[in-house]
């Protein structure tokens, strides 16, 4: 870890102390508080100069920022309120808005009439509202173009600038933001502005200095200025992470484990024996590579992707059987206790006598399983601890809590993390922290991560992936429902009842536990809504195209709940006599365990759940998944969603209902999920129709740390490219004592937040 950022220099100073508190806490709403925050706010997009918004296409109640020239503007008094009213009329050329402005006093007024002269171009901003079937705005903020400049040069060149435009809020328009930056900017020299590029790195790619980049973006005076200065700045934040992956992996370097060897005739090979199925070509290769990867005494750090229904547990069993054939434990993090429950009984299950070490009967390489969750009573935790902490137990299964102090092991020499995306950067420092001989390490996911994306995220881990899914999976039929049409939902119900005829489980998935509001699940697993009084950087709520206006996100119609749901379905003459459950975050986790049991035993052939069954829950009978509101969940969501069925040799179904409509991107998603089952292709198109700024999810929002003009997708050249680079400078100076202001880049970059895109969960 290197020192952390000074805190002295201009970049430092407060924007209270350069613009005033009016202004900076106007900015601060956006997250920007010092003059550092503010320079690297980047715009957004800019406008071309004389390129007019059509008005046409505004909507009422949006708010917008709207490109016009004035074709008039006149003050008049009016006779039946009293007071001034100004009136002016802004056209796109084919199109008029209306702008009004009340007063007491028609002199009020005139200053606006002064500037609002016909012909001049300006921005203008406000929530469209109609009047007399007109749409207008009502004391919209707004700016002239090259009239606010100190002289006429300046006007003319202001005015032939590409104007831009800055992710804003209502109270602080774009213009307001770009006045501030050039008034912090202005002053700043290249000393002010230290720059994370080694000089070298930089002029042989020919990039311009921070100071120069900056300038670029801000106040660019031509197209070709623009794209000059993002791309340095692309450059940089690719550098500055990779240069932070370097380190974490020359750290990681230095570490030393307990070799691992396999042996013959042990515990691995009785496993093997046992096996009811022969491992697929993909499942022996990636067994192979970590069985290498524990004979070695440096701590294995290996990332293992597959897609859902790859087979990955019997991999991490094989891992652990050979860590057991070496003495040592393995602890088995899975992300719920429902899973760390359903891990065990597999477990177990695929063990038979090999689980029963100790025991009457158990198989002479046996080892034992202790399950530890939370809900266990206070005599079984005890004996669960116990078993960890002699030894008895080879194999520990349960949720992060197990790398939590209160739990000893005799000699832990892996651990299995299943579904990685729940397992950040943090708890593998951790880990590698852990005693003076860190455990090996094996995380384990099927969301699909692209190569790009583990290279950014995931720098520091090896990776493997399981392609290849064993043989005789069925193909799982995917179709939209229009939620509206009435017959096609009857049919929808029909379907469930045939598949609980023919001996079958469905799984009904709603956004919602309740009706009312959003509902907060315990276990981290519903869907992400932003929190209250969240400042979205008002990704669209200033911007000239009105593509990306802010539109009402709530639908008229409440969204699906599981409470309302299960009380819906039972009133259905389609679903008489079956017998339906509910699942959710807010369950104890005893009464998760009761329910799954029950649907998984055909009870209770009916769940109606929340995405608390994402990830892997194994209930093999189920062939069916109705998933309501589904354009409220994100697509590698419903993939592994989807994932819950078709997990036997049943042929399996998924509908996913929907009030989108067609031809809009939530439908676009929707019907990709209908068309492909790859988990790779969706992963992609997923990264594709995301929005700015939410690709690297959360990590966009704020904070000095976070990636700003990376794409992963986009720019997989470039992050190649920094990689290189990166690895080169880390190699001839690891600690940085040559770079100090890549130092302080790469300590800000080392913040737990850049990971956040991977727990949309
Ligand atoms: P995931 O990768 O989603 O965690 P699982 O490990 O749960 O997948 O495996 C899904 C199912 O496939 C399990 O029921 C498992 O027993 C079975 N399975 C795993 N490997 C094979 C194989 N080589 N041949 C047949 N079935 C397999
Ligand atoms: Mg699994």
């Amino acid at each position: 870890m290197s020192e952390p950022a000074t805190s002295t220099g201009r970049l430092y100073e407060p924007l209270t102390a350069v613009l005033g508190a009016r202004t900076a806490g106007g900015l601060k709403k956006l997250g920007l508080e010092t003059v550092g925050d503010l320079v690297r706010h980047y715009p957004r997009r800019y406008g071309a100069p004389g390129e007019m918004t059509n008005i046409a296409s505004l909507r009422t109640g949006e708010h917008v920022t709207v490109m016009a020239q004035v074709r008039s503007a006149q003050v008049r008094s009016m006779r039946s309120r009293g007071g001034a009213m100004l009136e002016a009329i802004v056209t796109d050329g084919s199109s008029t808005l209306q702008l009004t402005f009340f007063a007491k006093r028609a002199g009020v007024l005139r200053m606006h009439e002064d500037k609002l002269r016909a012909g001049r171009t300006g921005l203008f901003t406000g929530t469209v509202g109609e009047y007399r079937g007109r749409r207008q705005l009502t004391h919209p903020d707004y700016l002239i173009v090259g009239v606010d400049a100190d002289n006429e040069d300046d006007a003319v060149l202001e005015a032939s600038r590409p104007i831009p435009i800055y992710p804003a809020t209502a109270s602080v328009p774009t213009w307001r933001i770009g006045r501030s930056v050039r008034t912090v900017l202005d002053p700043l020299t290249e000393d002010d502005l230290p720059d994370p590029l080694p000089s070298a790195l930089r002029e042989s790619r020919s990039l311009p200095t921070l100071r120069e980049a900056l300038q670029l973006v801000h106040v660019p005076n031509e197209d070709a200025d623009i794209r000059r200065g993002r791309d340095r700045l692309r450059f940089e934040e690719a550098f500055v992470l990779q240069a932070a992956l370097a380190r974490r992996r020359a750290a990681h370097a230095d570490l030393t484990a307990t070799a691992r060897p396999p042996r013959t005739g042990g515990f691995l090979d009785a496993l093997d024996a046992r096996l009811p199925f022969a491992l697929t070509e993909a499942q022996r290769d990636v067994g192979r590579e970590i069985a290498e990867d524990l004979a070695r005494d440096r701590p294995m750090m290996r990332l293992l992707q597959g897609d859902v229904g790859a087979g990955k547990t019997v991999v991490a069993l094989r891992a652990m059987a050979q860590v057991i054939d070496a003495g040592g434990q393995a602890a088995l993090l899975a992300p719920t206790e429902v899973l760390a429950a359903q891990h065990a009984r597999s477990l177990r299950a695929m063990l038979g006598s090999l689980a029963d070490g100790g025991m009457l009967g158990g198989a002479d390489n046996a080892t034992r399983i202790a399950l530890l969750t939370g809900s266990l009573g206070s005599t079984a935790r005890r004996q669960a601890l116990a078993e960890a902490a002699s030894g008895a137990a080879g194999i520990i299964v349960g949720t992060h809590a197990l790398l939590s102090e209160g739990v000893q092991y005799a000699d832990l020499g892996l651990v299995v993390v299943d579904e990685q995306h729940r397992f950040g950067v943090e708890q593998r420092d951790a880990l590698r922290e852990r005693g003076d001989r860190p455990p090996h390490t094996l995380v384990m996911t099927a969301t699909p991560i692209p190569r790009t994306v583990a290279m950014t995220v995931f720098g520091d881990l090896e990776t493997s992936v399981l392609g290849q899914r064993p043989a005789g999976r069925v193909e799982i039929t995917t179709h939209l429902v229009p939620a509206d049409n009435a017959p096609w939902m009857s049919r929808t119900w029909q379907r469930v009842r045939e598949e609980v005829d023919a001996g079958r489980r469905v799984y009904v998935v709603c956004p919602r536990i309740d009706a009312d509001g959003d509902a907060p699940q315990s276990d981290g697993s519903g869907s992400k809504s932003p929190a209250p009084g969240d400042v979205r950087p008002a990704d669209g709520e200033l911007t000239l195209d009105v593509g990306d206006a802010v539109v009402d996100d709530e639908p008229e119609v409440p969204l699906a709940s599981v409470a309302a749901t299960v009380e819906q379905l039972a009133a259905l003459p389609e679903l008489a006599g079956v017998r339906i459950g509910a699942m959710h975050g807010r369950l104890s986790a005893e009464d998760k365990d009761a329910v799954m049991a029950a649907f998984a035993g055909g009870e209770v052939p009916v769940l109606v759940s929340t995405t608390v069954i994402e990830v892997g829950v194994d209930v093999p009978q189920a062939t069916m998944m109705v998933v309501l509101d589904a354009e409220r969940f994100g697509i590698s969501q419903l993939h592994q969603l989807r994932g819950r069925v078709g997990r036997a040799d049943l042929p399996s179904l998924c509908l996913l209902v929907t009030r989108a409509a067609p031809g809009t991107i939530a439908e676009e998603r929707l019907q990709a999920l209908a068309d492909t089952a790859d988990g790779f292709v969706l992963a992609e198109k997923d990264l594709e129709l995301r929005r700015e700024g939410d690709v690297l999810g959360a990590a966009q929002s704020g904070g000095r740390s976070s990636l700003r003009l990376l794409r992963a997708v986009r720019d997989a050249d470039l992050i190649d490219e920094a990689r290189v680079a990166a690895a080169h400078v880390i190699e001839s100076d690891p600690r940085l004592e040559q770079h100090p202001a890549l130092a302080s880049a790469v300590s800000a970059w080392l913040d737990p937040e850049r990971e956040a895109f991977l727990e949309r969960s």
